[in-house]
């Protein structure tokens, strides 16, 4: 569809007081920079950041407040922002003192809601690496509860935020950004869908939709997700776009050198196959399955060969079959 191809992209809008880490977690999600780097990235004064992410599934825009600057400013058109944004990720800094935060929060919630009550509003409580569990999951609770208690003192209770911790030195920043992402796709129960016929009709155990620049991921079937197995894809991804960078031909028009042709397999030593392949420009399909029902089929094409069984009336869509 034209959403999955990238010509309609979900748009996200990164917002939160300076520091915060807003352009940390732009850079280390959508710029492979890696966390340590993030502490050298230079202040920039500007309000509005636009970044088209041409390379990726998705495109966002990031939004400073640095105090003074607000929404009576009329140089500011943020009525069209918020009517072309599908989420806006409002991120607080765990570990400095977040009432400025929370009350830009609110003031910013209650805003985009006026303009666009359809906005999905994700509450990143960052820079969590710092805490203990029991220090997150109170911070957690205790932003929460203001947060909920600040609208529902404004009579507007009915609007809804999501929070996740996160933090850049660990996976948590893209699969907090997986979740916001996938409640942006309309498509999600059709994919979910195919993923689950994909999987029960091959030797596949699980099968995900990637976003190959973000490692995002965009859909997988219904069975459970680990850490553990996501952390392996993003792993395979790097491999996979690493050894394209230095052996592969030229970059594709995404600017990722990254194409039809794509494709790896990675056997791991407990006896599990990771398979990955190009689906679109910006996706890639990354699947595990077990090495025996690796071995059985043809090894350069485990999908396809089990549409060859007989007893298989749905044939996985043209795209999975490379
Ligand atoms: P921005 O002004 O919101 O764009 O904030 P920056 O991205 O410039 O980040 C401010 C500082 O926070 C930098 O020194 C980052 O290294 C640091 N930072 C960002 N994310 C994290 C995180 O998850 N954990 C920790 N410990 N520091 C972070």
């Amino acid at each position: 569809s034209d959403s999955l191809n990238g010509d309609v992209k979900p748009r996200i809008l990164l917002m939160g007081l300076r520091r915060s880490g807003k352009s940390s977690i732009q850079k280390v999600v959508f710029h492979k920079m890696s966390p340590n780097e993030t502490l050298f990235l230079e202040s920039t004064n500007k309000i509005c950041r636009e970044d088209v992410s041409s390379s990726s599934f998705v495109s966002f825009q990031i939004w400073d407040f640095p105090g003074q600057i607000d929404f009576f400013d009329p140089s500011f058109d943020y009525e069209m922002i918020f009517i072309g944004t599908g989420a806006l990720i409002f991120v607080i800094d765990s570990q400095d003192d977040y009432v400025e935060a929370l009350s830009r929060l609110h003031l910013t919630v209650t805003r985009a809601y006026k303009v666009n009550p359809d906005i999905h509003f994700e509450v990143f409580i960052h820079k969590v690496d710092g805490l203990s569990d029991d220090h997150k999951i109170e911070k957690q609770r205790d932003i929460h509860k203001r947060a909920n208690d600040d609208l529902a003192d404004t009579g507007l209770e009915r609007i809804h935020l999501s929070f996740y911790l996160t933090s850049i030195y660990d996976h948590s920043i893209f699969e907090a950004f997986s979740k916001v992402v996938q409640k942006l796709i309309p498509q999600l129960p059709t994919l979910e869908n195919l993923l689950n016929i994909f999987i029960s009709n091959s030797g596949i155990e699980k099968a995900f939709l990637f976003d190959v620049v973000s490692k995002i991921y965009i859909a997988t079937d219904s069975s459970p997700v680990d850490m553990q197995t996501y952390e392996l894809c993003c792993d395979m991804i790097d491999v996979v776009i690493d050894i394209s960078c230095i052996y592969g031909l030229e970059n594709n028009e995404a600017g990722l050198p990254y194409d039809k042709e794509s494709m790896a397999i990675i056997h791991l030593n407990n006896t599990t196959v990771m398979y990955l392949k190009e689906v679109t420009k910006f996706l890639a399909m990354v699947c595990f399955l077990r090495k025996e029902s690796f071995d059985r089929k043809d090894s350069r094409h485990p999908v396809p060969d089990a549409a060859k069984q007989p007893q298989n009336i749905i044939e996985p869509p043209p795209c999975f079959t490379g």
